[in-house]
């Protein structure tokens, strides 16, 4: 009994054979008004180090040490994803800039650089260090620093959390050791070196390497295991970015309402960044937002969890599938604990993307829009094009006869530090595909 599961057979079939699909979630449930409280002390938190921030990163300067991206719209990107996919858009398309985000160049600047900064604010308070009314710029005298080097942090990834991870750990002078997948790519891992993070290599997939990063602290209590299958603070910094974009729209007079829907497609591993996204997106937009989540056809781990219901009991290796990709955030076999339970019940659904189509994508908006993007932060770019999600959202009530009014937000979710000379054989790679 232990490893049965029950599957819509077309869906299997679908996913065990690599074919893109889509499941639409049948656990959706009617919105009702979340509990928030631990967002709002995730956003004050954030705050308060806004100060350390500018003095340590000058690139958040401009936007005064809190870490945010733009929104940005894709008129011509809108056209080359109809032209080439031959459908129609209805509505406005736009990005979601987290690709530009400051520190880390990804979307695990918003959890991961949260989660460091909330055990180095809670051991310097425990240390009577500091009080919550302090300017936090103290913290990047050499009195932390040193006090800080007695704690280390260890964490598993394909990458991006260990570059964010071990960016700002290494900051305040914490010990980081980033145990690294198979897929992470080599830039990634020099980048960290040099910043003075031990970079372990594992022969072995995301789930194995969050192994090793748990085993590195068990026995140790001055080491902090940032957990991505299971935290709660790298899920509520997450889903800080929701109050964000609340203002953002406000400023740039764009509404959401009833008559107004906005989807939001967001690129998927283990689930956790998407996941907290969506429970921010859900608490400040309620029943008026649709959050899709989008994974490779050889990773559909979290589709896998919540189709059966068995979460983070049955992984991609489980249907056969090999969980190869090229698109190391996002090749995860295993779903989050955490994340499917948090949003099960208000995701709309999740479709699955080959690597070549995340590949044209990445040179259909560098060619029309001059937007470089990592080939994981293409995976939501291909929900708008897909007639399913449509279809899905024109039998909504919520949003039936609307979507002329909508906007679909990709969320694109890193880019900014690859490597130019890596970035141009992405492109090429991609040109060649179209
Ligand atoms: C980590 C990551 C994601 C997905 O976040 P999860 O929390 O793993 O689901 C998407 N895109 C990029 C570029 C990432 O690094």
């Amino acid at each position: 009994m232990e490893n049965t599961y029950h599957l819509d057979p077309v869906l299997l079939s679908d996913l065990k054979s690599g074919r893109e699909t889509y499941w639409a979630n049948d656990k959706l449930k009617p919105f009702s008004p979340l509990e928030s409280q631990e967002m709002i002390e995730a956003e004050q938190l954030l705050s308060r180090f806004a100060s350390y921030l500018k003095e340590v990163f000058p690139e958040t300067r401009k936007t005064n040490g809190i870490i945010e991206s733009s929104v940005q719209n894709l008129p011509n990107m809108q056209i080359s994803l109809q032209d080439y996919y031959g459908t129609t858009i209805p509505g406005k398309l736009m990005l979601k800039c987290d690709n530009e985000l400051p520190i880390a160049g990804s979307i695990k600047a918003r959890g991961g650089i949260y989660e460091v900064l909330k055990i180095a604010e809670s051991l310097a308070m425990k240390h009577n260090m500091i009080r919550k009314t302090d300017d936090y710029s103290v913290m990047a005298d050499k009195k932390f620093i040193d006090f800080f080097s007695q704690f280390s942090i260890a964490v598993g990834s394909t990458g991006n959390l260990a570059l964010s991870i071990g960016t700002m750990g290494a900051a305040l002078g914490f010990k980081v050791t980033v145990h690294m997948s198979r897929e992470a790519k080599q830039w990634k891992k020099d980048l960290l070196r040099k910043k003075g993070v031990l970079v372990v290599e594992h022969e072995k997939d995301f789930s194995y390497a969050v192994e090793e990063g748990r085993k590195q602290c068990t026995s140790n209590p001055n080491c902090f295991f940032i957990d991505d299958e299971n935290s709660k603070d790298l899920f509520m910094g997450y889903a800080v970015s929701a109050l964000r974009l609340q203002k953002q729209f406000e400023k740039e007079g764009i509404k959401v309402d009833q008559e107004h829907p906005l989807i939001v497609y967001l690129p998927c591993g283990v689930g956790g960044g998407p996941g907290g996204v969506t429970y921010g997106l859900k608490h400040v937009f309620g029943e008026h937002v649709h959050c899709y989540l989008a994974e490779p056809v050889n990773s559909p781990c979290m589709l896998l969890g919540l189709s059966t219901g068995r979460h983070e009991n049955i992984s991609v290796g489980d249907i056969g599938l090999s969980n190869q990709t090229e698109t190391d955030g996002l090749a995860v076999g295993r779903p989050s604990a955490l994340a499917g339970k948090m949003v099960g019940e208000f995701l709309n659904g999740v479709y699955t993307v080959s690597d070549e189509n995340l590949f044209k994508m990445l040179a259909l908006l560098h060619d029309s829009e001059n937007i470089t993007l990592e080939p994981s932060a293409l995976a939501g770019m291909y929900g708008p094009a897909l007639p399913q999600v449509q279809n899905h959202l024109e039998s909504m009530p919520e949003s039936s006869g609307r979507l002329n009014q909508a906007i679909h937000l990709v969320w694109a979710t890193g880019g900014n530090l690859v490597p130019s000379f890596i970035m141009k054989e992405y492109i090429t790679r991609g040109e060649n595909l179209l």
